[in-house]
Formats: structure tokens, C-alpha cells, sequence
């Protein structure tokens, strides 16, 4: 699956198999949020990230309206991540939306502003993936804080499906 965010020329590419699997655990949590990190890499000069695997927190503290990772051996894991080949780094985070829709609280914005301005997993332009989570319903949407605003990425349509259309 690739996401597009054309206003500001940056691409995201997940596997149809992992969203799936978050998916799943989306549900499995339900009706309270969950949700993980991402660690994937850069490629095409920044422009494109391909999301690779999720991390899941050890502990955490949830209900059905906020959900707060906890960081214990998070560093390690990352530190593993990073000596693979090619390696991997922490590009972002995702969470559930419980019976909600998949846009940014204001705890959501001001979290990723915190990411993007913290030292230990400095990232510029973190991603934020939300899971709207119904019974058996999902809706997501990528967002990424790009010079302090957020921003959302648009699915980009399968080649074969324009041809249909078209
Ligand atoms: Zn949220």
C-alpha cells in the first residue's frame, strides 16, 4: 500500500500484511486504544519511507479514549534495529481510535511535536498512523508533522483500479 502526501511531496509504503496485523491487535484491544512504534527506513532522497515492522510496547496504560506507551527496552530494540542490514530506524508511531475516527486528537499533535523535538529518537518528520476501530470496521490514516503542521497522506489508488475506472 503507498500513501501519497503530494502538498508536501513525501510518500509512505506499508505492506498490506502488517496494516492487517494492526488491524488485528486493534481489535484484540477493543474496545480500549493500542497501538506501537515503526521502524522502517528512508529511501529516494528522504522522500519515501517504507514502513517495515512494528514494535510493540511491553507495558502500556490504555482506556478507550488514550493510550500511553510505556519506553522500557524500547532503546535496546531500536539499537538492534539499527545494526541490521540494511538498517532500520524508528520513523514514527501508530494507535486505535476505539469506535472513533481516525484524525489527530489534540494529545495526538502535541505528542508527535514531542517526538519531533526529543533528543534520543530525533526524527524531523514523524508519522503517526490512526486505526478507527469499529466491530469488524476499520479506518486509517497516515498523518506526518512536517514543519510543525500536521499532515495527512491520501491512499494512492492501484494502477489497475484507475484502468477500471477510466
Ligand atoms: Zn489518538
Amino acid at each position: 500500500m503507498r500513501f501519497t502526501c503530494k502538498h508536501i511531496g513525501l510518500s509512505i509504503v506499508i505492506d498490506e500484511k502488517l496494516m492487517d496485523e494492526l488491524c488485528r491487535l486493534g481489535s484484540e484491544h477493543y474496545p480500549k486504544e493500542y497501538g506501537g512504534l515503526f521502524v522502517g527506513r528512508y529511501v529516494n532522497n528522504n522522500k519515501e519511507v517504507i514502513i517495515k515492522q512494528t514494535v510493540l510496547p511491553k507495558k502500556f496504560k490504555s482506556s478507550a479514549s488514550s493510550f500511553e506507551r510505556g519506553v522500557e527496552g524500547l532503546r535496546n530494540i531500536l539499537a538492534g534495529f539499527l545494526n541490521e542490514s540494511p538498517s532500520l530506524i524508528y520513523v514514527g508511531e501508530w494507535h486505535t481510535h476505539p469506535d472513533g475516527r481516525p484524525i489527530p486528537s489534540s494529545t495526538d499533535s502535541s505528542a508527535l511535536r514531542t517526538i519531533a523535538a526529543h533528543h534520543q529518537v530525533s526524527i524531523e518528520n514523524p508519522l503517526l498512523l490512526i486505526i478507527g476501530v469499529g466491530i469488524e470496521v476499520y479506518e486509517f490514516e497516515f498523518y506526518v508533522l512536517y514543519q510543525n503542521e500536521i499532515h495527512r497522506y491520501e491512499l494512492e489508488k492501484k494502477l489497475i483500479d484507475q484502468k477500471v475506472s477510466s
